[in-house]
């Protein structure tokens, strides 16, 4: 029998970023992917649907997507006692991301938050379970070097961060962003995965690889000949 994953998209920061809750159907157990910050509308969803919260997942180091990581491990340790929730991602090349959120925070406009040492770092091909629900990382540098997308093979269903859009891709002006390497990396990593994927990005509507790859200005593949 496959276990149900369900998830509520859960827009937070003046960046509207779709901070996403994952939950296993079967045993409530929760994952909350890139908290990037207020969090007692994530903490209202959980008490919402009955939920208990495992582990936070990142995709990448930026503010908007991991500003809410210490305030959300705090509030769940003051609620459930002793255990301090995980913190799990992205990959170790993006730590130099989350060194600098006071600087980031400056440059956003965001109040500086609490800093974090996650406690899980991925790599390519690793897998991240709560509940009876297993994801599968993919590495996707190129937006920022450390990028990493979940993926959920039964139901089709990736959660892309800022690797790509509907219609667009992550910004690659960053330093240690690469546009060759975002590139590749969507037409390597994410199509093979299937054009009936559905993706949740990092910020605005939901599509479908297949969509993208027919009509995304960036990586359709009618620009690669
Ligand atoms: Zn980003
Ligand atoms: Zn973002």
């Amino acid at each position: 029998m496959i276990a149900v994953l369900r998830y509520q998209i859960i827009p937070v920061t003046h960046y509207q970023q779709n901070c996403t809750l994952l939950w296993c159907d079967e045993t409530r157990e929760a994952a909350v992917v890139d908290p990037g910050g207020n969090i007692e509308r994530i903490l209202s969803v959980l008490v919402e649907h009955n939920l208990s919260l495992v582990k936070i997942l990142l995709t990448h180091g930026h503010l908007d997507h991991v500003g809410g990581t210490a305030a959300l491990v705090a509030a769940m340790q003051a609620t459930s006692g002793s255990t301090l929730l995980p913190i799990e991602g992205p990959h170790k090349d993006d730590m130099f991301w989350i060194n600098i959120l006071p600087q980031q925070a400056q440059m956003m406009g965001f109040t500086t938050p609490q800093n974090f040492q996650p406690n899980v770092f991925f790599e390519e091909g690793d897998q991240v379970g709560f509940g009876n629900i297993r994801l599968q990382i993919r590495h996707c540098p190129g937006h920022t070097p450390g990028h990493i997308i979940f993926f959920h093979a039964e139901t089709k269903l990736a959660l892309v961060g800022d690797v790509l859009f509907k219609g667009s891709i992550g910004r690659t002006d960053f330093p240690r962003g690469n546009y060759d390497e975002l590139v590749n990396a969507i037409r390597t990593k994410l199509w093979p995965l299937g054009d009936d994927v559905k993706f949740i990005p990092g910020h605005g509507p939901m599509s479908t690889f297949g969509e993208e790859r027919l009509n995304n200005a960036f990586v359709a593949d009618k620009n690669f000949g």
